[in-house]
């Protein structure tokens, strides 16, 4: 079985957020199915300095006006196709935006070529590998199934639909219609018309033979007027198509037992290890060498999503209890302004880095106690569960994939020795004061704490769970054509 997954990021390549993890280590998961993936992912600078002996496989003349061609290439072992497109990818920074963080204003362009040329992959383009199934992730891949739907002739593989963030819908001016090759009769509220705009994940949603999310809990909410953010309807009326599908972690990346970017590695029978990493945590960061003390780690973009303004409001609570707060994070500058001014006045409690640091979120989650996730929705949630591989507590909002991957610290689960973290609902500030209190009780009982620890470690946070339920997807999919 082959599958093109597209999509616009892809670790260690290209990479701003948990939609790059998952395509980088997918496919190697996969493979362990028995299923052949290939992602495509447009060639921006960083991706095409990384290629080294690429072949050209497709040339595409005239794609949306823009002469492209598909390289074939396996960069780190990553069976790519790029689509070299320079008047579309060759810019610097950031894949979506220019140096003063606007979105690049021929956004609808950029990722409708990325969508066409998978379908003309999928469509047969390609001689020597036609897929069965064209996975698009995201609203940057969205219009792929659209295309795939109105092409006539050719090859016509199953498609399916990934949404990792539905806050980023990829919602574009209905003159685009003139340009992006699809019939006029496609606007429609039953095609790719969104709000008198052209909807790209919405045409996703529309026209894939599957839908799925990134864990069970993001897939009940996305049927909610508040959690559908404007799509619930179509979730409501494609549910049966819906599936909801936990991520995974790179556990070769993730593993504190092999760790170079940490102080001291460590497993679930060494924990004392574990002091070192804090020690060194607190050094770097110039808070109070304490090793007693209760220290809270964020790792995380600074957005509304992440709920961070809430702890933000609690933090005289932290300062009540004795305890530390690490930061690491970027994004709206009205939080990153707030944290620096809290780190400023309690240098030796409150620490904030402001910026995107691999090595520094490893040391964090080696070193802290206790990792934060207040977020006010999470689709699945990466840093819940590598906290818990790095022996850190969890103390998350019951939302999404936190609520799936996190069990709550009650009495029944501590009995039963089945804890591995604190939820809390609803997604308040008092309530997340409130969690903050229940995880300082528990750091105070360190044999609960410790069991806590163990669990999460040993939780099985790899691929190769999720892989078999995309693999398993795929095949039904592929049998029903
Ligand atoms: P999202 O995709 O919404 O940003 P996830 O929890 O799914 O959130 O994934 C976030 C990923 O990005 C995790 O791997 C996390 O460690 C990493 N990350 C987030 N912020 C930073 C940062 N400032 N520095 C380093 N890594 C970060």
């Amino acid at each position: 079985m082959r599958v093109l997954s597209v999509g616009s990021e892809i670790y260690p390549l290209v990479k701003t957020g948990g939609l790059a993890d998952v395509l980088g280590a997918l496919p190697a998961a996969l493979a362990a199915e028995g299923i052949e993936t290939r992602t495509l992912v447009p060639g921006y600078p960083a991706v095409m300095a990384a290629l080294d002996g690429a072949d050209t496989v497709l040339e595409l003349p005239d794609l949306l006006g823009a002469r492209a061609r598909v390289l074939a290439a396996a960069p780190g072992r990553l069976p790519l196709f790029v689509l070299d497109a320079p008047p579309f990818y060759d810019r610097p920074g950031n894949p979506y935006t220019d140096a003063s963080g606007h979105d690049w204003a021929d956004n609808g362009l950029r990722f409708a070529a990325l969508a066409q040329a998978a379908a003309e992959i999928g469509g047969g383009g390609l001689g020597a590998f036609q897929p069965d199934i064209v996975h698009a992730h995201d609203w940057q891949a969205g219009l792929a199934p659209a295309y795939l739907h109105y092409a006539d002739g050719g090859q016509r593989p199953r498609t399916v639909m990934t949404i990792h963030n539905l806050a980023y819908q990829g919602q574009f001016p209905a003159y685009l219609m003139g340009f992006l090759g699809l019939p006029p009769e496609s606007y429609t509220m039953e095609g790719v018309e969104y709000y008198q705009s052209v909807g790209y994940l919405k045409a996703g949603l529309q026209f894939a033979d599957a839908i799925t999310t990134v864990s069970p809990s993001y897939a009940a909410e996305l049927q909610t007027e508040a959690g559908g953010m404007g799509l619930a309807g179509l979730f409501r009326r494609r549910a049966a198509f819906l599936h909801g599908i936990l991520n995974g972690i790179d556990t070769g990346i993730w593993n504190p037992e092999r760790d170079s970017l940490i102080a001291a590695r460590f497993d679930a029978e060494n924990l004392p290890a574990r002091r070192e990493n804090k020690a060194a945590l607190q050094r770097r960061l110039g808070l109070a060498p304490e090793p007693e003390t209760l220290l809270f780690a964020v790792v995380s973009r600074l957005a509304w999503q992440k709920g961070l303004d809430l702890l933000h409001d609690v933090l005289p609570v932290l300062e009540e209890m004795g305890a530390q707060l690490a930061v690491l994070g970027s994004g709206e500058a009205a939080l990153e302004a707030a944290y620096l001014a809290a780190a400023q006045a309690h240098p030796r409690r409150i620490a904030c880095v402001i910026g995107f640091d691999e090595g520094l979120a490893h040391l964090m989650q080696a070193g802290a106690d206790a990792v934060l996730v207040p977020s006010r929705f999470e689709p699945c949630g990466l840093t819940q569960m590598i906290a818990q591989r790095y022996g850190a507590v969890p103390v998350v909002a019951r939302v999404g994939g936190l609520a799936d991957t996190v069990i709550d610290a009650n009495e029944i689960a501590l009995d039963a020795c089945a804890a591995t973290g604190v939820q809390f609902a609803p997604v308040a500030a008092e309530m997340l004061a409130i969690a903050l209190n229940r995880t300082a009780r528990l750091w105070t009982d360190r044999e609960a704490w410790r069991r806590m620890q163990r669990n999460g470690m040993k939780a099985d946070f790899s691929w190769a769970r999720p892989a078999r339920h995309y693999a398993q997807l795929y095949r039904s999919l592929a049998q029903a054509a």
